[in-house]
């Protein structure tokens, strides 16, 4: 069993990483000790472990409607970015078309792939967001040009879980026949997924986000789609990405991807509805508690909260040593807390920005999970700001 309470331990982090299934353990300690095997060698071994990893990629390939022939197995989320904005810019270096948007609110694996090429003389625009945390179409539609080689929009934000409109920016993008790209890292397993339905051109995915082993996920590339490599080396995945592949990872890969497209469905209620309740019960509760970015469309596990007058980073605190794991959306970078760039990108004043935390559910979460965050969350809130009016009078 999952579990979320060591000790009455809550989690409430699952976008930041999931814990595996069961499954997913069985699976990889199975082929780590089992398989060893090299995909590419010509003997029965090598065979054993081909067959593995292309089992493992049809259930990925299932998981999103596409082909197995499509995918193309990466270490992470963070690699199939890197390879779909490279891959883009690598093949159509020579060409007329050097921009790249994408949009204020992405994950670092894109956005500062996106400026590291725009050192190297591609144009990078960003698309801005209001307070909904959602991209207007109108914006793209304005931003776009023939020399747009690229445009990348996640499917799901990770910090306040806003689904981006992707399938009509991808018509946007198609039609001026720029690649569409989509980070779906934080959708897959939370919603249905459908690379044909959304329209892209490239979609990456990560295994640790729905309850698979870290350093693993894909990238899909639709058939005919120019990209040249980010790893060159072997030839393994039909020469797209180097390298022997991670197999007991990619077989944790392929059992995640099934676990998730049977239990998606009703999972997804389930999250809701607990998530709906924790939001009601803070508000409710908690005076000057207000929900960051639209109520909807998001993925049903996430929730980010602005508490007034308190900083985020101490409540994170207080939760912690009563046993609550939550985060809050800002990055620390060297030594300072930045407020976080997709609150920001919002329209959020800092203040705000740095009182808001993050609360993602998943698997491990019941409704006692809920009741115990609502008992204590309120007077963590209440100690904080007397504290903070206490510190301000002396
Ligand atoms: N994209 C998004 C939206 C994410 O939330 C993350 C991880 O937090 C990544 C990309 C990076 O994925 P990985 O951790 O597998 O490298």
């Amino acid at each position: 069993m999952l579990r979320s309470r060591e000790a009455m331990r809550i989690y409430l982090d699952h976008n930041a990483t999931t814990p595996p299934a069961p499954e997913v353990v069985e699976a990889v300690g199975r082929a780590m000790g089992g398989i060893f095997g090299n995909p590419s060698s010509v003997h029965a071994f090598g065979q054993e472990a081909r067959a593995a990893l292309e089992q493992a990629r049809a259930e990925v390939a299932g998981l999103i409607g596409a082909a197995a022939s499509e995918i193309v197995l990466t270490g992470g989320g963070t690699e199939a970015d890197n390879f779909a904005l490279r891959g883009v810019a690598s093949a159509l270096e020579g060409t007329d078309r050097r921009e790249i948007i994408t949009t204020a609110i992405e994950h670092e694996a894109v956005l500062n792939t996106g400026r590291a090429l725009s050192r190297r003389g591609w144009t990078l625009t960003l698309l801005p967001v209001d307070a909904s945390g959602i991209v207007a179409p109108e914006a793209l539609e304005a931003a776009i040009s023939e020399r747009t080689a690229l445009v990348s929009v996640m499917h799901a934000n990770n910090e306040i879980g806003t689904v981006q409109p992707v399938e009509p920016l991808a018509r946007i993008a198609r039609a001026h026949g720029a690649v569409m790209h989509t980070d779906a890292v934080q959708s897959v397993g939370k919603i249905p997924v459908d690379v044909h339905a959304l329209g892209v051109d490239l979609l990456s995915l990560s295994g640790h986000k729905f309850y698979g082993p870290k350093g693993t996920g894909a990238l899909w590339i639709r058939r005919g789609t120019r990209l040249g490599p980010v790893l060159t080396g072997g030839r393994q995945e039909r020469n797209r990405r180097a390298g022997t592949e991670n197999l007991p990872g990619v077989v944790g890969l392929g059992v995640a991807s099934a676990l998730a497209r049977g239990k998606q469905p009703a999972e997804a209620d389930r999250l809701r509805e607990l998530r709906d309740r924790l939001e009601r019960g803070i508000l409710d509760r908690v005076p000057g508690a207000a929900v960051n970015g639209a109520p909807e469309p998001r993925v049903p596990n996430t929730t980010n909260i602005s508490f007034d007058r308190i900083e985020a980073e101490s409540l994170l605190i207080a939760l912690d040593l009563e046993g609550i794991a939550v985060s809050t959306g800002s990055a620390c970078s060297s030594g300072t807390l930045e407020p976080s760039h997709v609150l920001k990108a919002m329209g959020l004043g800092p203040s705000r920005a740095q009182s808001s935390l993050r609360f993602s559910l998943g698997a491990v979460n019941t409704h006692e999970d809920v009741d115990r965050v609502l008992e204590v969350l309120p007077g963590a809130v209440e100690k904080l700001r007397r504290l903070t009016r206490s510190a301000v009078v002396v």
